[in-house]
């Protein structure tokens, strides 16, 4: 029984955190597409009650929850009406969502919820011994230090959902100790030298560091390749969602600061590589299409067929690479000195940059003032740092870098107008 059994029964039963976003609708996609290898059986989303009432028709869950506690009702109502032979038990608020995380009959929790508000649903998803599809990378990010041994005492695994981790996770398979490696005490797979993460640049990646200046918010949200959601295709556009991966790539995999790359490779086709102790170079391509990382996070260890447009090199005709900008993009910088001086700077880091994107998309700062405000956060919390914090420790750095950030902005506003 066990995990044995889990991966190898015909059905496995999914749990989807932010089924009604990006990624919470693409696995949706695949467990229609998969009726005899997926069922989803617990739903969590923010506030889209008409759609997640859709899903409910579709996908007939066992139970669904709703964050927003005055749409319950409303819900309720919603589903009622679909007049289903049995109804889903509806839950809301943040203990409906933990609820819905750690729901009996999942085998696998796709967490697709946006930021670090994914952080304390993923807990109880990997304290209930679930295996985490991670989509939400900010909940590793932010409490790497916390999740990594979670997981061990659980016995639950990690199988990453973001393209460039599962392009690792994919070229990984095989070597010798990886399955018993012991990432948390530092141990790496063997023969793995370095790992190689590909940026397609983002929205700017042809802009001069001189247009940056008028970037507006339709510029920084619309991606060249990928078509994911808002907040992550501004990070694209900083380069502050790399930074933010050489983090997750650190957690998931081991490897040191100083052997994680970052390379631009504006086609999206290799989805990242790795390097091993005698040079050679293993990679994982394929369309830049989310569905296949969130699949391979759903069918590990075994591989499904799908009738998705195949690869054609051909047609691509030429792949490129260059280094990136650290100039053009600080953030990048920002992300690799927070993840070296570890304990609570990553958690600093991507809650002031969560609060600087946000306030951004608001239009209460310009693009270039993302990064300025997050060296701020990460300085201020400079004589704070601790190493081996607690979940508690966590939230409340999150909470003070979110506040710090917000007020920093207010005061710069006030200075000027005065001024
Ligand atoms: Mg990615």
């Amino acid at each position: 029984m066990g995990k044995y059994y889990k991966y190898q029964r015909k059905l496995k039963y999914i749990t989807v955190l932010g089924s009604t976003g990006s990624i919470g609708t693409q696995t949706l996609e695949i467990a229609s597409e998969q009726p005899d290898k997926f069922k989803a059986v617990a739903l969590s989303a923010g506030r889209n009650i008409n759609l997640l009432t859709e899903q409910v028709k579709t996908h007939k869950p066992e139970v669904v929850a709703i964050e927003d506690e005055n749409l319950i009702e409303d819900l309720k109502d919603n589903i009622n009406n679909l007049d289903l032979d049995s109804a889903p038990l509806v839950l809301s608020g943040k203990e409906g969502i933990n609820a819905v995380a750690a729901w009996d009959k999942a085998d696998t929790v796709v967490t697709g919820i946006v930021g670090c508000a994914g952080l304390i649903p993923t807990m109880s998803a990997i304290n209930a011994g679930k295996n985490i599809a991670l989509a939400n990378k900010e909940t590793l990010i932010a409490a790497g230090p916390i999740v990594i041994p979670a997981l061990k005492k659980n016995n639950s695994r990690l199988l990453p959902a973001d393209s460039e981790h599962s392009a690792i996770f994919q070229c990984l398979q095989g070597l010798p100790n990886y399955e018993n490696a012991d990432f948390s005490t530092g141990e790496i797979p063997k023969g793995l030298k370095a790992i190689h993460l590909t940026a397609s640049g983002g929205a700017f990646r042809d802009w001069a560091v001189e247009d940056l200046k008028h970037v507006t918010v339709e510029d920084a949200t619309s991606h060249p390749n990928w078509n994911m959601g808002k907040k992550i295709t501004v990070d694209s556009a900083t380069l502050m969602n790399k930074g933010l991966e050489v983090i997750e790539a650190h957690y998931l995999f081991g490897t040191s600061y100083e052997n994680i790359e970052i390379v631009i490779h504006p086609q999206s086709i290799i989805h990242s590589m790795i390097e091993m102790d005698d040079s050679s170079v293993l990679a994982q391509l394929g369309w830049p299409d989310m569905k296949l990382p969130i699949l391979y996070a759903m069918s590990w260890p075994e591989r499904f067929k799908t009738n998705w447009k195949r690869l054609n090199l051909s047609e691509i005709g030429k792949l490129t690479f260059k280094e990136p900008d650290e100039f053009k993009y600080p953030c990048m910088g920002l992300a690799y000195a927070a993840g070296k001086s570890s304990g609570t700077m990553p958690a600093v880091l991507n809650a002031a940059n969560e609060m600087a994107v946000e306030q951004f998309l608001k239009e209460k700062i310009s693009f270039q003032e993302i990064p300025t405000f997050i060296s701020k956060a990460c300085e201020s919390h400079m004589e704070n740092l601790n190493l081996s914090p607690e979940l508690e420790d966590i939230l409340e750095v999150d909470n003070w870098a979110r506040l710090f950030v917000e007020q920093e902005i207010k005061k710069g506003k006030k200075y000027v107008s005065i001024g």
